[in-house]
């Protein structure tokens, strides 16, 4: 699996050491409300995330569940976004933290984040771990970012290519001879 990767862009270690300061930066812009917070987090990609992110929160949560797809399979042309809201709890009331795995054209966060408006949460914050600052539209507001990345398409710590590589512990970037059959992300 690893020699379908090109180059590590962000090694298993850099990931360790910015999650704590991230989870540092969190923690402080919620006030802890006495119900906790509720995490939204988006599946698939936010998974490995999701998981060392929330351990490293000291505040109470409960955790719900969205899944999107725009890219599917090995066909990574973006089609409408349908999201599945079967998982998600009630956001009424809730102070909301949207967890997300990359941010890239922002289309994906703009239907998750007004879904959430639209279901009556009182606050709403969003983290992605990854950025392509040169794609990010400006009215897709994400309070934290983990790293911005230059416009490549990476794998690994949760994100997939045609469902593979999700397993990878670092950030990738995926070597062209992998998709070379006439399908590029
Ligand atoms: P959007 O373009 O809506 O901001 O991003 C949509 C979704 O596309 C992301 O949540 C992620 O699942 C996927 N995506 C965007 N860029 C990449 C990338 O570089 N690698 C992978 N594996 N998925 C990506
Ligand atoms: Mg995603």
């Amino acid at each position: 699996m690893d020699g379908d990767i090109e180059r590590i862009l962000i090694s298993e270690k850099t990931l360790e050491r910015r999650l704590a300061t991230l989870a540092d930066e969190i923690s402080k812009a919620f006030p802890r409300p006495g119900d906790g917070i509720m995490i939204v987090t988006v599946l698939s990609g936010s998974i490995i995330f999701l998981a060392d992110l929330i351990r490293r929160l000291p505040m109470k949560m409960r955790i719900g569940m969205v899944s999107v797809s725009s890219y599917r399979g090995r066909t990574t042309v973006p089609r409408e976004i349908v999201l599945d809201t079967a998982s998600l709890p009630e956001l009424h009331g809730r102070d909301v933290l949207i967890v997300d795995d990359i941010l890239d054209t922002g289309g994906t966060l703009r239907v998750v984040q007004g879904e959430v408006s639209r279901a009556g949460a009182r606050s709403v914050k969003t983290v992605v771990l990854l950025r392509k600052p040169d794609k990010a539209p400006a009215d897709v507001i994400v309070d934290f970012v983990g790293f911005d990345i230059e416009d490549v398409f990476v794998v690994g710590y949760g994100l997939d290519y045609n469902e593979f590589y999700r397993n990878l512990p670092y950030v990738g970037v995926l070597s062209p001879k992998t998709y070379g059959n006439g399908s590029t992300p």
